[in-house]
């Protein structure tokens, strides 16, 4: 019983008997449910359970999670349900489990992880309490560190899932240990021979690389002394994943990421934090630009320090971390060490109201059924100043906004450079236009003369200048294709009347311009695209003006057997922005669509069961339409699905439209009570045939009720 007896020992120093004892209760029960149950270890089944209280207990966590630790797999795996639990342990224990019992269930469902986004955003969304989360991951943990027991396909499965999903997820909890551990465990499961390699050099070179850390510490120590400031100055060890990352981020070879030495300096207060990183500048110089103060403005996971590189001894770079002890709590176990710690003696720190509001942030944004990661990518806060200066590959140097990207450059540089731009080299190494630049780079822009702005850019852009230029192109580009649907829409409508335009003689006829007072055809086509007027009004004005020298050729048609009035505008969803899908009942191809023309907006297609379809009048012309034969793209499609209400349905549903490769663009619970649960999705599918593909599976679901497409 030695395992267990440690484990209460060490609960025992953050909670009281009555808690320790119910801990140890759950143990008699789950040693019990398991009993005869193996690891693929060979050990007993409840070494695991264990273990995972044991990682949580490490996390200081209350009491419940501790116990939803001891039983999480009871529930999956043994005779115990939830009643019994939550008789014994209580309701909030009882959630826990049964929290824990449907994220594995996820888990052995989407065996096949092709879309780790959409699955950590189902993860997130189904985790309606953070302790579900967090128990998870001590689950994950310990499963990582048997892993070698496994065999090899499922080993490689469950260390991609680890590295895509589970790493990211702690890290955004603030888990900093957890995720190094999970991380590690992960890529040397993964590449064992990769891990070896690192592994062998950093314990090859670790005798070298002490000795200089040794020497830095030992002189920024003696600084500090003389200055008066105390401090704990600590040499800092790599992960072996981190190094692994930096070698494929920054393309480094091996040994000049481990020429990297890290110090962490540890003090008492935040005032000595700065008064500590002035200091240690003083004594080496630090590198331009890689100065970032996470103190004034935290991550949005918590996470506080200063960070500096220096310029050590023989010009070797030095990454100095430098917090509080407060700080540095946080930074290891996050949210767990201050906010599920429910002692009498209240912590009100500043860092413990900062975890408390975030983690309400959380539950409330998980109420609301959103997107949890995005919204957490939203919290997150500027943490530098506002401007960055890059090198052009003259030398000379540009300020840029912060967040500017190569195409930011280009314009910066001159518009020609900017509408021309095709691709970028930042630092002599090839980048995507939508990098953004670091306070330092040297960028290259490289034009071709074929070469058009892309209207995706306005997306990434910061700079007035960017955006002020690709506006106007846009516009042209608006224009153009304004033009372009003016065209086919007359032409279509003078088909009405026994016309085209290849049949319209040219020059008089055209007196209708002067009429208009317009320019130009094309300013003609361009107000006919935009809608700002009718198609059939000026065909009929033309026709009026053609019609006796054009008789001939109606009587021409007729005898080939065409009936020129049924010839559709297509629509391939490419035609850009005249062309604009209804957003109300969002047709997909195979759909019967209708089309009408709105004014300024151009053709706006509605499927022909749209309750949203304007009367059509003078003000909204009707317009034939079809689907182009291929059409290639995705169209995003709204979906309900109702089905009986029980925890994890959500993620259930989610994960069975994920397995069909089917991207998700928004998920939500529209309306529950006891019974049912109705939820939405918004998916892209390539047309009804995909989509009934996508109905067929989900009805095959178990629990779901009625799949439908709200008209
Ligand atoms: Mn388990």
């Amino acid at each position: 019983m030695a395992p267990i007896s440690d484990l209460c020992d060490q609960a025992r120093t953050y909670l009281d008997r009555r808690q320790v004892e119910a801990i140890y209760r759950a143990y008699l029960l789950g040693a019990e449910a398991h009993r005869g149950q193996q690891r693929a270890t060979g050990d007993p089944y409840i070494t695991h359970p264990v273990e995972v209280a044991r990682v949580l207990v490490g996390m200081r966590l209350d009491t419940e999670s501790v116990i939803a630790g001891m039983l999480h797999d009871v529930m999956e795996d043994t005779s115990i349900g939830k009643e019994r639990i939550a008789r014994d342990f209580g309701k909030d224990v009882a959630h826990l489990v049964d929290g824990v019992t449907k994220l594995s269930q996820i888990e052995a469902a989407s065996r096949d992880v092709v879309q780790a986004e959409n699955y950590r955003k189902m993860l997130l969304a189904m985790t309606d309490d953070v302790r579900v989360m967090l128990v998870k991951l001590a689950d994950r943990l310990h499963n990582m560190r048997t892993i070698d027991a496994l065999p090899t396909d499922r080993r490689r499965r469950i260390a991609r899932e680890t590295l895509e999903i589970y790493a990211p997820i702690a890290i955004r909890l603030g888990l900093n240990h957890v995720k190094e551990e999970l991380e590690d465990l992960g890529f040397r499961a993964l590449y064992p021979n990769r891990y070896r390699v690192i592994q062998g050099e950093l314990r090859r070179t670790r005798g070298n690389r002490k000795r200089a850390v040794k020497n830095v510490q030992t002189a920024i120590r003696r600084r500090l002394r003389q200055e008066g400031l105390a401090a704990r100055v600590l040499g800092r060890e790599k992960h072996i994943y981190s190094v692994y990352r930096k070698m494929r981020a920054k393309r480094l070879p091996l040994e000049q990421v481990l020429d990297v030495y890290g110090i962490r300096i540890l003090v008492d207060s935040v005032d000595m934090c700065y008064r500590v990183l002035g200091s240690v500048h003083n004594l080496y110089k630090p590198r331009p630009g890689r100065f970032k103060d996470y103190i004034a403005i935290p991550k949005a996971n918590g996470y506080q320090s200063l960070h500096t590189v220096l310029f050590g001894p023989r010009g070797l770079p030095i990454e100095v971390q430098i917090r509080s002890s407060e700080m540095h709590e946080i930074a290891e176990s996050g949210i767990a060490a201050h906010v599920l710690y429910k002692d009498g003696n209240a912590r009100n720190s500043v860092a413990h109201r900062r975890a408390r509001t975030w983690m309400q942030e959380i539950l409330e944004m998980q109420k609301t059924a959103g997107d949890p990661v995005e919204f957490i990518e939203h919290v997150k806060v500027d943490l530098f100043p506002d401007t960055v200066f890059v090198f052009t590959p003259a030398g000379e140097i540009l300020e840029l906004a912060r967040g500017a990207t190569p195409v930011d450059f280009a314009y910066a540089v001159h518009t020609d450079i900017g509408n021309t731009c095709e691709a970028a080299r930042i630092d002599g190494r090839p980048a995507s236009l939508r990098t953004p630049l670091a306070t330092g780079q040297t960028v290259e822009i490289v034009t071709s003369r074929r070469a058009r702005p892309d209207p995706t850019w306005i997306n990434f852009v910061v700079t007035g200048k960017a955006r002020a230029n690709i506006r106007g192109y846009l516009k042209k580009l608006h224009r153009d294709e304004a033009i372009d649907l003016g065209r086919r829409l007359l032409d279509q409508a003078l088909r009405r009347e026994d016309l085209s335009l290849r049949k319209l003689p040219k020059g008089r006829r055209w007196d209708i311009l002067e009429e208009f007072r317009l320019d130009n055809r094309d300013e003609l086509f361009a107000d006919i695209g935009l809608g700002k007027r009718a198609a059939g009004l000026v065909a009929k004005r033309l026709a009026v003006s053609a019609r006796d020298p054009e008789a001939t050729a109606k009587d021409a048609n007729r005898a080939n057997g065409r009936d020129m009035d049924e010839v559709p505008i297509f629509i391939a969803g490419t035609e850009g922005m005249v062309v604009n899908l209804g957003k109300c009942c969002r047709p997909i191809p195979g759909d019967r669509i209708v089309g009408y023309l709105s004014s300024g907006r151009g053709l706006v297609v509605h499927t022909g069961s749209c309750g949203n379809l304007p009367d059509l009048d003078s003000k909204h012309e009707g317009i034939d339409v079809d689907w182009a034969p291929e059409v290639e793209r995705q169209f995003p499609v709204d979906i309900r699905v109702e089905a009986e209400n029980r925890k994890g349905i959500l993620a259930t549903i989610a994960s069975a439209i994920s397995g069909l490769d089917v991207n998700i663009d928004a998920v939500g619970i529209v309306d529950r009570d006891g019974v049912n649960s109705q939820m939405a999705f918004t998916i892209e599918v390539s047309g009804r045939t995909h989509l009934a593909q996508v109905f067929r599976r989900l009805r095959a679901v178990p629990l779901v009720r009625r799949i439908t497409r709200p008209a």
